[in-house]
């Protein structure tokens, strides 16, 4: 798969003052891209006015490079301890990705220049944890493998929390784009999961996001280079034939995985899920969608969030349970949601 180039750059005036905030603008401007500059990275649109679709495209297409001016992380439970927050958006089109309901029109991607500063603050909140270990998820707001190539900063948080005794970093990617992280000191203190699924969703609604086949490829390089190894298999969906897909998908991970016994490694299990905010979003953004959002067919949980009825839940984890304590016996499922 191709790595991410904008068709349009804005860089915020303050940013400019990062030497990777230059870098990024001669590069640009020496691909042709055009380079505007901007007072904030907050409320960017495009100047017409445009259909659901044609935006959530633009701003897909869109690179804002900025500064991050909140340095007082959130907290980010139960994945980690704080949301440690180096870029916002991505530049994939996975249909029923929340953060992109989260962002609303803000879905342009997001790079932040001042690195240091938001490292300076992780030494900060590692400290406030008397002695415990703290955590951070890198992946909260962003897919940090999808932009690495422009920043290197995953590179550089891994040397960082390397250096760390009690920091741990925590990354979550549908991209594949691992090559310049293998051969990091990294500690055993990033975590990395891949988020996989059947090679029908993939191809159906993670539009723009590396094929199954690659994501296994770039986790087994991971593995293989001493990272802890997780996935994390979301949204689960039940369409006709969803237990040859999964089934496949886990003889896969089994086969290409060199150490598919690793006692480090672990599964989270996400159902899907809608609001009725997302849905509405999804049609317009999507309108030939395949998602299946049909409210009847769902259970309702209060708060207009519709998930699958008990007990299709229930063969879905007990399959799902069943299969992975089959091909992988050492490895932990940390939850089924
Ligand atoms: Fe959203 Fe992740 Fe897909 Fe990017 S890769 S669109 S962040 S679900």
């Amino acid at each position: 798969m191709k790595l991410f180039k904008p068709k349009r750059v804005f860089i915020e005036e303050g940013a400019l003052k990062y030497s990777l905030a230059q870098e990024l603008d001669d590069k640009f401007k020496s691909q042709g891209i055009p380079v505007e500059y901007i007072e904030s990275h907050n409320r960017l649109n495009p100047k017409e006015e445009m259909s659901p679709t044609a935006l959530f495209n633009w701003t897909k297409e869109t690179l804002v490079v900025g500064v991050k001016k909140t340095l007082r992380f959130q907290s980010c439970q139960p994945s980690a301890d704080y949301r440690l927050v180096t870029n916002t958006s991505c530049p994939a089109k996975c249909e029923y990705c929340y953060l992109a309901k989260s962002l609303g029109s803000a879905s342009y991607l997001r790079v932040y220049v001042n690195i240091d500063e938001i490292l300076e603050a992780v030494k900060k909140h590692i400290k406030k944890g008397e002695g415990e270990i703290v955590t951070f998820e890198a992946s909260s707001s962003s897919d940090p493998l999808a932009v690495e190539h422009l920043t290197g900063s995953l590179q550089q948080m891994i040397d960082f929390f390397a250096k760390e005794e009690k920091g741990r970093l925590r990354v979550v990617s549908k991209f594949a784009f691992v090559d310049k992280l293998l051969d990091l000191d990294h500690n055993n203190h990033t975590k990395f999961r891949f988020s996989i699924n059947s090679n029908y969703v993939i191809d159906s609604f993670e539009h723009l996001t590396a094929s199954l086949k690659e994501r296994i490829v770039a986790a087994n390089k991971i593995q293989q280079a001493g990272y802890p190894l997780g996935f994390i298999v979301a949204p689960l969906m039940l369409y006709e034939g969803w237990k040859e897909g999964y089934k496949d998908m886990l003889l896969n991970l089994h086969k290409e995985l060199s150490s598919p016994e690793d006692e480090e490694l672990s599964f989270e299990l996400i159902m899907h899920r809608f609001t009725t905010k997302s849905k509405n979003l999804i049609e317009a953004r999507f309108p030939n969608t395949k998602l299946t959002l049909d409210k009847e067919r769902y259970q309702h949980k209060g708060f207009g969030k519709y998930v699958y009825p008990a007990d299709e839940a229930e063969e879905l984890k007990t399959f799902m349970e069943d299969n992975i304590k089959e091909l992988f016996p050492q490895a932990k499922i940390e939850y089924f949601t």
